[in-house]
């Protein structure tokens, strides 16, 4: 995996979770890009986007790069198996005015922020994500799907959109020894986080 992580994860935390959730749907992982942003703090939000693509402009994966005048990192490309993952997971720390107020408690709940939760919403939304990768790995666009009749439905009765929310519940249910470790550190790192 071609891990370009922006947020304040340690690197090996979260690939190994990235990692298992590709695995988990079946696809290959290693060439794969993924881009890894993070959520506003306080706010809960997880999702990701997976485009089809053989490769992706460095401009858009280290902007910092650019900013220092490297023009021969500006105009690279850097290849990818079948797609490009961008994914946007919840802001690691809760902000010290939602931690001191009365209403944390009842904030936890209703964004389901604990940690558990965290991991396992990272998980399942990357394995979506990643069943969408497999499906551009292995053509199923032009196999599998007639593009033109799903397109007509609404996003979540298109036939892709069902195969990956299938593939990703089932890969929520699978329990694996590697799995269940790569959640467990990072339940255990967002904890620290949290105190
Ligand atoms: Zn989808």
């Amino acid at each position: 995996m071609k891990l370009y992580n922006k947020t304040k994860y340690p690197d090996e935390l979260l690939e190994a979770v990235l990692v298992e959730a590709g695995r988990a749907v079946g696809a290959r992982t290693s060439k794969v890009i993924v881009k890894v942003t993070s959520a506003k703090p306080g706010y809960v939000h997880c999702r990701g986007i997976a485009t089809k693509c053989d490769y992706v402009k460095r401009f858009f994966l280290d902007t910092r790069a650019y900013r220092k005048g490297t023009h021969k990192l500006k105009e690279g490309i850097v290849e990818t198996d079948g797609g490009y993952l961008r994914l946007t997971v919840p802001y690691p720390k809760i902000p010290d005015w939602i931690k001191n107020s009365d209403i944390y408690p009842r904030w936890l709940e209703a964004h389901q922020a604990e940690p558990e939760n965290i991991a396992s919403l990272i998980f399942s939304v990357a394995a979506h994500e990643w069943r969408h990768i497999k499906q551009y790995q292995t053509r199923m666009f032009r196999d599998r799907f007639s593009v033109k009749q799903e397109q007509a439905k609404r996003h979540d009765n298109r036939a892709w959109e069902k195969d990956a929310t299938r593939a990703a519940s089932k890969a929520e249910k699978r329990n694996t020894n590697n799995k269940a470790e790569a959640i467990t550190n990072l339940i255990t790192w967002l904890e620290e986080q949290y105190e």
